[in-house]
């Protein structure tokens, strides 16, 4: 619990309203998209503005009580559960759109706002912010910015990092500094922006972002590719890419995952073949028939058994909701989804698909796979009962000699959702001693009290290598 006079002066800074340590508004924040983390905070703070966040680490900087900051609590890393205690920070108050600047193409945000609310506040004015995640109508910007986030679109338009060009971070000594600033270009210094991009909440708190926008893609059009052999469509991802077309989006789902997908949304997804390919390209016009033709020659070269246009832009929508939709309609099979992100250079797209079915089998796990193939990103996910702890164990197994098989292909443990509690015993297998130890300065120099998100990223103890037997 909180030193009565570490209460009495956080509640002196954000008022009485603004801070909660009940019982259940603890609870309420003991946990967040991830299984297996849940832990208690001593109290959940809402500051109104930037400069109540500097008092705030202030005090918990002088008292070394450690700090969660949390957005809508969507990761799927542990990386909001206050597994060492202390506040959580929330940012529900600071929810504004502060500006959408139609000369330098930009829009200015405070981290809550809602990824969905600010997209669709640049499309109405004709004005295109890429990132997507599958959460975005969850999900915010600050939790986006801290975890990278990508989405369908990255395959042609890159991740958050790609766009954040701007910020406002209080560091943990309560100093508030600015970074970048509406500018095509600036090298002006280390690139502190990067550095905070991805920092899941262990070396700053953002308070303000700006955001670069481009102009929105003259039309779009989507296909359906399916298979009856995962492999083909695996080979059809890197040779696609191999024939220099770069689609919006390139998505993989395997047959379970477009079983419970099409028992979840009911649209009609064929189940009767092994994979598919969800394909779209936006640009002009011609472009985009020129490459969907193309594209829809090279599935059929790889043993595609159907090809389908979407009809319409209805039509397309859905199919883009249904494959957003896969983690929720996976979470509804069994009381626990482990949804994991092994990425893997594309070319090894097929290898790796073909590695996870493997692994599935050899311990005796259901797991559906899908993600963003174009990526090389891949969403192994496994419904299971944290209850079984047998099962458990075999879970925890799988998923290792997973990760290893990513990193023996190329790879990383994680395109996307971040290390957080839950990677942090895996990430020495990606960055080796010396790379840890040049994250550990970095943190260290920053945050020297380690109050900001204790326990994320940096693991106590690493895991063994494991080696993959078959
Ligand atoms: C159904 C579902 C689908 C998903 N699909 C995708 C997907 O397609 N692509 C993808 O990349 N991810 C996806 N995710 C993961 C998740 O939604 C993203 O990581 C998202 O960016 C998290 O946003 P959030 O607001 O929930 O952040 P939180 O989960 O609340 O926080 C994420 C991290 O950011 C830190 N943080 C939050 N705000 C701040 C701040 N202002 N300053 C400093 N640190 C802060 C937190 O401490 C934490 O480390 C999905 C998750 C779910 C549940």
């Amino acid at each position: 619990m909180l030193a009565n006079e570490v209460r009495e002066k956080l509640i002196a800074i954000v008022s009485r309203e603004n801070f909660e340590d009940s019982k259940t508004e603890r609870l309420v924040y003991s946990y967040d998209a991830t299984p297996n983390f849940q832990s208690l905070p001593d109290a959940v703070i809402s500051p109104r503005n930037t400069q109540e966040v500097a008092e705030i680490l202030k005090v918990c900087n002088e008292y070394k009580v450690p700090i969660v900051p949390r957005g809508s609590g969507t990761n799927l890393c542990g990386g909001t559960c206050p597994t060492e205690g202390g506040i959580v920070l929330l940012f529900k108050q600071m929810n504004q759109i502060l500006e959408i600047d139609e000369e330098n193409l930009t829009v200015t945000v405070q981290p809550g706002v809602i990824t969905l609310d600010m997209t669709n506040a640049v499309e109405a004015r004709g004005l295109f912010y890429p990132p997507d995640p599958s959460s975005m109508k969850i999900s915010t910007i600050g939790g986006n910015i801290n975890e990278n986030s990508g989405g369908l679109r990255g395959l042609k338009y890159g991740v958050t990092r790609d766009y954040v060009i701007a910020l406002e971070v209080v560091m943990p000594n309560g100093d508030i500094i600015r970074t970048g600033g509406k500018l095509a270009k600036d090298v002006a210094g280390y690139d502190l922006t990067r550095l905070m991009v991805g920092s899941e909440g262990t070396l700053g708190i953002i308070t303000e972002a700006t955001l670069k926008l481009i102009p929105m893609p003259e039309t779009k059009k989507t296909m359906l590719a399916l298979y009856q052999d995962l492999s083909a469509a695996a080979r059809s991802v890197s040779k696609i890419i191999a024939n220099k077309i770069i689609p919006t989006t390139l998505e993989f789902l395997d047959q379970p995952t477009l079983k419970v997908v099409e028992d979840f949304a009911q649209i009609g997804l064929p189940t009767d073949v092994q994979a598919v390919l969800l394909i779209e390209q936006d640009g002009p016009a011609e472009v985009v028939e020129r490459d969907l033709q193309k594209m829809a020659e090279i599935c059929r070269q790889e043993q595609a058994v159907s090809i389908q246009m979407a009809a319409s832009e209805e039509e397309a929508d859905a199919l883009r909701t249904a494959r957003r939709a896969a983690l929720s309609a996976i979470a509804r099979l069994k009381p626990t989804t482990i949804l994991e992100d092994a990425t893997v250079p594309r070319s090894e797209i097929a290898n790796m698909v073909q590695a996870i079915n493997e692994i599935a089998d050899k311990y005796k796990l259901d797991i559906c796979t899908f993600g963003h193939a174009g990526d090389g990103n891949l969403h192994p996910t496994c419904a299971t009962d944290a209850r079984n702890h047998e099962e458990m164990e075999r879970v925890e197994q799988a998923f290792a000699e997973i990760f290893s098989k990513a990193i023996e292909l190329g790879g990383t443990i994680t395109g996307e959702h971040g290390v957080g509690a839950m990677k942090a015993p895996y990430l020495e297998w990606k960055l080796k001693k010396e790379g840890i130890a040049v994250m550990t300065a970095i943190k260290q120099a920053l945050d020297p009290n380690n109050i900001l998100n204790p326990g994320k990223v940096f693991a106590k103890d690493s895991r063994k290598r494991v080696v993959v037997t078959r």
